[in-house]
């Protein structure tokens, strides 16, 4: 294991640990190349929000769950428990969740990776992967098509971490149909806030278990994950269709995911002028021919676009293509704007990669990142739709806005991830990313401000007026956290004081202090 000495505030740490530890420390930056150094810091300090910028004081590259357990035990039994610890996937959060100013990041991507396949053929038997938390889906992703088999719920991009998207949630197009990513795990392993190491599932320690998926990185870091796998489809036809109208828009995509058996995938965005129009369409290999009028700058007109999928396992006894005939007949798109694709299925799942190179390209990476997503009630999807038209100016907005539709009952109470309590006899719930990109060479420090500002002003109104709720979002102060999981904050805060009773994860969240 590495350990980055970097402040002298954990200089006693340091030594304390390396007393009662067999950590090997690098103690200066002359032990360690400086080039090596300042990477890991400025990595350890930032993330794809490109927002917050926290350095720590010390950065743990853990090279076991030992490692990771010793630290927490150390840490929680000493007088140091002041000191606070961040697990760290990829780093692609938005506001500094991944950060810890002053303590300690533990960078998971270190854990040497783990991948092992349990192929199960029996009809009620459940094949699965165990995979160490630090690897990327993409990496999970190749490893199980190698045995015909998949993961069954994703998230769009895949170069983000298991023990990432299972803090949050992982939602993408197949959520209608098996919930999010942290409905498709078995079993967990798990180092406490105290240092303890503890295998947890649905029957063994549930109450680890539950506030962990979703826990926002609150009751202990994980080390291991079981992930439910399926077959996987040879190729996946790929359709796009194109709407002038909200109502009917979601009206389509509430009829798609009400047909699991033939639809395995369903998303939408909206097409606010020609760059949404383009740049959600670099990864769709198929060429778009909608021309579409945009209206004037005084009065714009908007489009929408369903996205959906059907897997095809080149079953002789199914025709894809008439599948899709099937569908797309009951549905109510603009005439003739209909587009479909084959692509394998890899291709599919990895589509966002296009858009990374892409915008790599034009140095459109590497910018600010003031994303919005939140979940918000059926009930008040129309509301939100207009409280948007308001917030955002399609004239020069740069990004993306998706809105898909999930289905309450694939998600468990019992976890930690929170959805709208208004509406929750409605099955059907949307998200909606706003997904801002602002580059630093044209929005300097004050225009981030206002954006932001005016982001969490937008965010307050459609929680307060609907019941929205924020998805991988970030809370000004303990209270707007209270808020935001209303009823389940009793539970939420009673589970941190049982699993990190000192308070010593997740400080990038801002949810809780360190009392000490
Ligand atoms: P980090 O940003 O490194 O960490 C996130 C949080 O999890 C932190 O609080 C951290 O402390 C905690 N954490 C990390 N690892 C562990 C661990 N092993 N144990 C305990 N806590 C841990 N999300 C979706 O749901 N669906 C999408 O389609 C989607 N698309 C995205 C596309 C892009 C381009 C980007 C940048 C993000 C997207 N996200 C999406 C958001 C993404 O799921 C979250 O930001 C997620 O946290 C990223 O994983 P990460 O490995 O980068 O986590």
């Amino acid at each position: 294991m590495e350990f980055i000495f970097l402040c002298s505030r954990v200089n006693v740490l340091i030594l304390l640990l390396t007393l009662c530890s067999p950590y090997k420390f690098i103690q200066s930056p002359m032990d360690f190349g400086p080039l090596n150094l300042l990477q890991t810091t400025y990595e350890s300090s930032r993330d794809f929000g490109r927002i917050v910028f926290n350095t720590p004081a010390a950065v743990l590259r853990p090279q076991s769950k030992t490692d990771i357990s010793l630290l927490l035990s150390s840490l929680s039994t000493s007088s140091l428990s002041r000191v606070t610890v961040s697990a760290r996937g990829a780093g692609h959060s938005i506001h500094g969740q991944a950060q810890a100013v002053d303590g300690i990041v533990v960078e998971m991507e270190s854990l040497p990776l783990e991948m092992e396949i349990h192929r199960r053929e029996g009809e009620n038997e459940i094949s699965f992967m165990d995979v160490s938390s630090g690897a990327l889906w993409i990496e999970v992703l190749k490893e199980s098509l190698k045995f015909g088999m998949a993961p069954r719920s994703w998230t769009d991009y895949l170069h983000l971490t298991v023990g990432g998207t299972l803090s949050n949630a992982g939602i993408s197009g197949q959520t209608f149909k098996f919930g999010p990513q942290i409905s498709n795990v078995l079993q967990l392993e798990v180092v406490t806030g105290q240092g303890e190491f503890v295998t947890c599932s649905r029957t063994e320690n549930s109450e680890l278990f539950y506030s962990v998926l979703g826990g926002l990185g609150q009751f202990g870091i994980i080390t291991k994950a079981r992930i439910i796998l399926q077959k996987a489809p040879e190729k996946v036809k790929w359709i796009r269709a194109f709407y002038d109208d909200f109502d009917t828009f979601t009206k389509d995509q509430e009829l798609l995911v009400s047909m699991p058996d033939s639809v395995d995938y369903v998303e939408g965005f909206k097409v606010l002028n020609e760059q949404s129009l383009h740049s959600s369409s670099v990864g769709f290999p198929g060429n778009i021919g909608f021309v579409p009028d945009f209206g004037t700058k005084e009065k714009p007109k908007v489009y929408f676009c369903i996205e959906f999928a059907v897997h095809d396992y080149q079953l002789e006894h199914i025709n894809v293509d008439e599948v899709v005939r099937d569908i797309s007949r009951q549905m109510s798109y603009m005439q003739v704007q209909f587009y479909s694709v084959e692509v394998s299925y890899f291709d599919f799942l990895d589509r966002v990669s296009m858009e990374e190179i892409s915008l790599r390209r034009k140095g459109l990476w590497d910018v600010h990142h003031p994303w919005l997503n939140m979940f918000v009630p059926k009930s008040g999807i129309v509301e939100f739709k207009e409280l948007l038209m308001e917030y955002i100016s399609p004239d020069d907005f740069m990004g993306l806005i998706l809105i898909y539709p999930l289905l309450r009952d694939k998600w468990d109470g019992n976890m930690s991830a929170v959805l709208p309590e208004v509406g929750s006899t409605d099955r059907v719930m949307y998200v909606v990313g706003v997904l801002q990109s602002a580059s630093p060479d044209t929005c300097n420090h004050l225009c981030l401000h206002n954006l932001l500002q005016h982001q969490r002003s937008f965010a307050q109104t459609a929680c307060d007026r609907i019941g929205a709720k924020q998805y991988l979002g970030h809370q000004p102060s303990m209270l707007h956290w209270r808020e935001h999981f209303s009823r389940k904050w009793d539970r939420f805060a009673r589970r941190k004081s049982r699993f990190d009773p000192n308070y010593i994860l997740g400080p990038g969240q801002g949810i809780f202090t360190n009392p000490q």
